[in-house]
């Protein structure tokens, strides 16, 4: 028995040991590959002035909001988008006086920056959005969400966070670098989306045919995206700035039941809303697999380095933790939505009496699709999941993007994009991977292989909750910084 025992724990050791031994070296060899920051001097940080502050509270009062056809209000008008542009060409004189303006339909306009002597580099361009989403229930905001109320440390408004602060960011920079005398080394295209929120095909669509129309190839386009988040990534104790170099794709579904109407007072075991209902459950009790493959894979292996001792372990030994890591990484929808197609009911409807048997019942999915799938595989699952609950429930395509290919992050407009975020939050790890919501960008990728959508702010979970929510808000500081973030932009990279 003892020698038996004996053999058993030495033969273990021979398993265990190498395995440990390769744990450790793939561990302590994962070494960051964060590029140092040009410092910028003091004299290239834009200072502080309650002036900005006030022109973006301004810029919140516009009631620019965009509603989808299928909730089209009363409300909607044109004329907050006219009377924006207007406030737009006041508050920046020095832009209008020295940049080129192109108007396309009546609200969207591409502005190009360019330097004295032409440049036979390939241009740049930032893109923010002026429309915004209805505010829901007035009732639940502290200030009212067009009032653009600035306290003590905040500015509060519908548009905050998504996305005047980046619009009057831009605007900011480039009216702030024409006073400085500075010139861009080539040119640098600027424009806003009018209709962001519900597609872009007015705004953003127009705008890139017009480009495209005129043989304009950009080496760069910066949109928002991601901002840094604090407390997501709690083990690593300071926000990380993924840069979306990909986007999700998107799969609206439409699911339909016809049933036998009747009194309530003799129903059968299950109503239409029932049998949706058990449909709708089985979906979200089915997710499509989570990978950690592709671009994701790049993301944890590039963050590995940058974490605590036990996740550093995890992420660098993927082969060995990736069962496991799965299992985490779905515990958080934040980051559940990185890896992993994702399905949200968000209208129902069906029935219209209390006591009538409804005839019929709908239920409409957004699906975001995560790069190792594709927009046909999900439409599979979708409806072998759906018939096999019920086949009765029909399941249709309304709208499909497939996820964006993209360039291999390794290269030097990524390296110095890193930088630029670097000279603003040097102790930021830069980490390239997929954006989990849609942009205006979707329209110009005919036009570059460079798309990166990033906010360059930080936020709480709770302050990113605020977004397409109430009591949106921005502080202060924040705000400084997406105005230095685009202005160290133009000056190492324009
Ligand atoms: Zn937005």
């Amino acid at each position: 028995m003892h020698r038996k025992y004996l053999l058993l724990r030495f033969f273990k050791w021979i398993f265990v040991l190498p395995l440990l031994g390769i744990i450790i070296y793939n561990t302590l060899s994962c070494k960051s590959t964060q590029p140092i920051p040009d410092h910028p001097s003091r004299d290239e940080r834009i200072p502080w002035n309650e002036e900005y502050f006030i022109r973006f509270s301004k810029a919140l009062k516009f009631k620019t909001i965009s509603y989808s056809s299928s909730d089209l209000s009363p409300e909607y008008s044109e004329v907050p988008f006219k009377d924006f542009n207007n406030f737009l060409e006041e508050s920046f004189p020095l832009i209008y006086k020295t940049v080129d303006v192109v108007k396309i339909g009546d609200y969207s306009r591409i502005y190009k920056w360019s330097p004295k002597k032409p440049s036979s580099r390939k241009p740049i361009m930032f893109m923010a959005h002026i429309d915004v989403v209805p505010p829901g229930d007035l009732k639940h905001w502290k200030y009212p969400p067009f009032s653009g109320k600035i306290t003590n440390d905040e500015i509060w408004g519908r548009g905050a966070l998504d996305d005047k602060h980046c619009l009057m960011g831009i605007l900011e920079a480039v009216e702030y670098a024409i006073k400085q005398k500075i010139e861009p080394t080539r040119d640098i295209y600027f424009t806003f989306g009018i209709d962001e929120e519900i597609g872009g095909d007015m705004g953003a669509g127009r705008v890139a045919k017009y480009m495209a129309k005129h043989g304009i190839n950009l080496e760069l386009l910066v949109d928002e995206g991601f901002a840094m988040i604090n407390g997501t990534h709690a083990y690593l104790n300071r926000p990380v700035a993924v840069v979306g170099i990909s986007e999700k794709g998107i799969l609206n579904l439409d699911l339909e039941i016809k049933a036998p109407g009747g009194h309530a007072s003799i129903p059968p075991p299950s109503t239409a809303i029932g049998r949706m209902s058990r449909a709708i459950v089985a979906l979200e009790d089915n997710p499509m697999p989570m990978s950690i493959s592709g671009l994701n894979k790049e993301l944890l292996r590039k963050l590995a380095p940058e974490l605590s001792w036990p996740y550093r372990v995890l992420l660098s030994n993927l082969k060995l933790s990736s069962y496991f890591l799965k299992y985490i990484l779905s515990k958080s929808p934040f980051l559940n939505a990185f890896f992993r197609t994702t399905l949200a009911t968000t209208l129902i409807s069906g029935g219209n009496a209390r006591n009538v048997l409804p005839t019929y019942a709908s239920a409409r999915i957004n699906m975001r699709i995560a790069p190792q799938d594709t927009t046909e595989m999900v439409y599979q699952h979708v409806n072998s999941v759906v018939q096999s609950v019920d086949p009765d429930i029909t399941v249709q395509c309304q709208k499909r993007v497939e996820p964006n290919s993209f360039k291999d992050p390794n290269n030097n407009v990524f390296l110095n994009f890193s930088k630029v975020i670097r000279s603003i939050y040097p102790d930021v790890p830069v980490i390239p991977g997929v954006f989990v919501a849609t942009t205006d960008t979707n329209h110009f990728l005919e036009l570059t292989d460079y798309v990166y959508r990033f906010t360059p702010i930080t936020l709480t979970l709770d302050s990113m909750n605020t977004i397409h929510n109430f009591n949106e808000r921005i502080p202060k500081q924040s705000y400084m910084n997406i105005i230095n973030f685009y202005f160290q932009l133009i000056i190492q990279m324009g």
